[in-house]
């Protein structure tokens, strides 16, 4: 009996990837050979972990290769391999949909690029539909490896529909019959696709046939010695194992014997995918032993931390006995961990000290994942603090130090290290905090974002010194002399009185406490934060995030006031001669120190208290 074929709709998500392939001038147009040469390798790569668990194989004696045959008379090419296969339901749910959450992130980049996706599509690819590139249609057959599947023929010419019909006695996993566009029919000549092949098809781990003329030995590249490795081969080896878009913008390649028998090669990608709006990424650094692929995307080999880095790790010393899940948290999976990841802070450590300028670029497209890992990584979180990087008071804007050159230029005197928060170099400049510094010589570390300065305080000490946020109240700067003051300071006695009548008259609600302090040189009044380990920047962002911070009172602050200040002394003497207006004076100084705090919230009270104050000039 016939069964009809019947007809479905690619899901939009699809129709979009083959309307991009149908348009784009991908420049690679050989690129989808290694997809489907990946896929194939991938289809075997299952049905090799099926086999160790499953007893009911369909053609259990099949060989595992894969099988390419041009016809140029025809005009097509064919890519078989004796893989997983696919059932009716996996057709539909793989060809017809788009699950990947890659490619999901992926069409809404292109969408968000406006059409200047070029770029884009040359960094990362788009899988089975890359066919599309140079088909005008195609004929998927396949047999899954269960036993009682159907044997089936999927068909499309990537125009918004595809169809599923019978097709009788197919052979375990997956050909596909490529019908070529004219200006493709390049590829149905074996050389072409000889040529593409050569490239890739020796770092795949199963047999090539190329019109039954057998092209690769798997060429583990990782077990050779650096010397007998180009750079080309680790590009490409690059590409192909890692199903890479862009090239390696490092890598490094070692193996050890003691206390674990190692060979890997990781790579640093050029592109950052999280960065890009792509997903998080999943791990990308395989797990070998002896040549044979234990786990694709193993977790546990390395830090969460780690993940942007692609490649292998092959150790012979790990048992085959027992299954993935056992082994992610086996404890050689534990040591290889603390092996590779000592390995991969040192190349960075020293690519930071030989190549500062190629490190300073890995910092500004990875340096997430490094404060990641000072935050999250409390074993290597030291070695990860000398990779951090930032601007400095000390350094030309958009120049970065590291901790320990911070740590070699800090005076004698000095104990601490500071470090400020602000929306940019300016911002910080400007501001109330650098002031008290700057007149001492002293350097602060320059940070523009919540994470730096979540990291400096989650590291809280470097070198056996403490990290401080500049503007907290409990910095005590008198050891270092201040390079130039000017200005007579108002006696203490008299300080004293102004500071309690300051807290008095602002309010106990906002000011915890007001007294005179040395830190000060320009400005009148400054706000402190209670919390040393916390910049002021950094509550105004937590506030923002709870949910009912509108509402919370606000934490009272620690008021410093310049006894040197004009403005201060003024104060004083208004204080008995003219109260009403000394009143207005000090809330308003009050909101001002809350305003270069960054941290005033509702500006509507100093709004109607400067017309009040205006009113008083004129
Ligand atoms: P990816 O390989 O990145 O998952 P693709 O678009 O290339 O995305 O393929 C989608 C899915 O189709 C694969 O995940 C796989 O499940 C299935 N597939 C593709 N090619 C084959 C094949 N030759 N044999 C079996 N399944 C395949």
């Amino acid at each position: 009996m016939l069964i009809m074929a019947t007809k479905h709709s690619f899901q939009a998500e699809v129709k979009q990837v083959l309307d991009i392939v149908a348009h784009s001038i991908y420049k690679d147009r050989d690129i989808f050979l290694r997809e489907l040469v990946s896929n194939a390798s991938d289809a075997l790569e299952k049905l090799r972990y099926t086999q160790l668990t499953q007893k009911e194989i369909f053609q259990p004696d099949k060989a595992l290769e894969i099988s390419i045959v041009t016809d140029e008379a025809a005009g097509t090419l064919t890519i078989a391999d004796s893989g997983i296969g696919m059932t009716r339901d996996e057709l539909v749910e793989n060809l017809g949909t788009v699950a990947h959450s890659g490619t999901k992130a992926f069409l809404k980049k292109i969408q968000e690029s406006g059409g200047s996706n070029e770029n884009l599509i040359g960094q990362f690819g788009v899988g089975f539909f890359s066919v599309f590139m140079v088909a005008d249609s195609v004929k998927f057959y396949t047999h899954s490896w269960k036993s009682d599947a159907e044997s089936l023929c999927w068909t499309s010419d990537g125009n918004g529909e595809y169809e599923i019909e019978e097709a009788p006695e197919q052979d375990r996993g997956s050909k596909l019959v490529i019908y070529l566009k004219d200006e493709y029919k390049d590829f149905a000549k074996k050389d072409t696709v000889k040529e593409v092949l050569e490239r890739y098809s020796r770092f795949v781990a199963y047999p090539i046939l190329l019109d039954g003329e057998k092209l690769n030995t798997m060429q583990a590249i990782w077990l050779k010695s650096k010397s007998d490795v180009s750079e080309q081969e680790y590009k490409d080896f690059y590409k192909m194992h890692c199903r890479a878009f862009d090239e390696p913008r490092d890598y490094l390649h070692f193996s050890a014997d003691a206390p674990l028998a190692i060979n890997a090669i990781l790579y640093f990608p050029t592109y950052n995918p999280e960065q890009l709006g792509f997903g998080r990424s999943e791990p990308g650094v395989s797990l070998h032993c002896r040549k044979v692929l234990i786990d694709p995307s193993p977790k546990n080999l390395l830090p969460e931390w780690l993940r942007f880095a692609k490649g292998v790790v092959d150790s012979a010393d790990l048992p085959l006995n027992i299954s993935r899940e056992t082994l992610q948290d086996s404890a050689i999976i534990q040591k290889l961990n603390r092996v590779l990841t000592k390995r991969a802070i040192k190349h960075l450590e020293e690519k930071a000290k030989k190549s500062p300028e190629q490190y300073e670029s890995f910092w500004k497209d990875f340096g997430n994942y490094i404060r990641e890992g000072i935050a999250t990584d409390p074993e290597n979180q030291e070695a990860l603090a000398k990779l951090f990087r930032c601007e400095s008071s000390l350094l030309e804007a958009g120049k970065l130090t590291s901790l320990s050159d911070y740590v070699s230029r800090m005076k004698d005197s000095q104990k601490e290290i500071y470090y400020l928060l602000g929306s940019c170099r300016d911002a910080i400049e400007k501001g109330p905090y650098l002031e008290a510094f700057k007149s001492r010589g002293i350097e602060v570390l320059f940070v523009y974002e919540g994470a730096d300065d979540y990291v400096l305080s989650r590291l809280g000490r470097f070198a056996d010194k403490t990290l401080v946020s500049a503007d907290s109240a409990d910095i005590d700067l008198s050891e270092v002399p201040l390079a130039d003051t000017e200005g007579e300071a108002l006696p203490e006695e008299e300080m004293k009185g102004l500071c309690d009548w300051f807290a008095e008259t602002v309010g106990k609600e906002k000011i915890a406490s007001c007294a005179a302090g040395s830190r000060l040189v320009n400005s009148p009044a400054v706000a402190l934060n209670q919390d040393k380990f916390m910049s002021a920047q950094m509550m105004r962002m937590m506030r923002a995030m709870s949910k009912d911070a509108g509402n919370a009172p606000m934490t009272p602050v620690k008021i410093e006031l310049n006894p040197r200040h004009p403005l201060i002394h003024k104060l004083a003497t208004a204080r008995t001669a003219s109260p009403d207006l000394a009143k207005l004076i000090a809330e308003q100084i009050f909101d001002n120190t809350l305003v270069a705090a960054g941290i005033l919230e509702n500006p509507r009270d100093m709004t109607a208290r400067i017309y009040q104050l205006l009113e008083k000039l004129v």
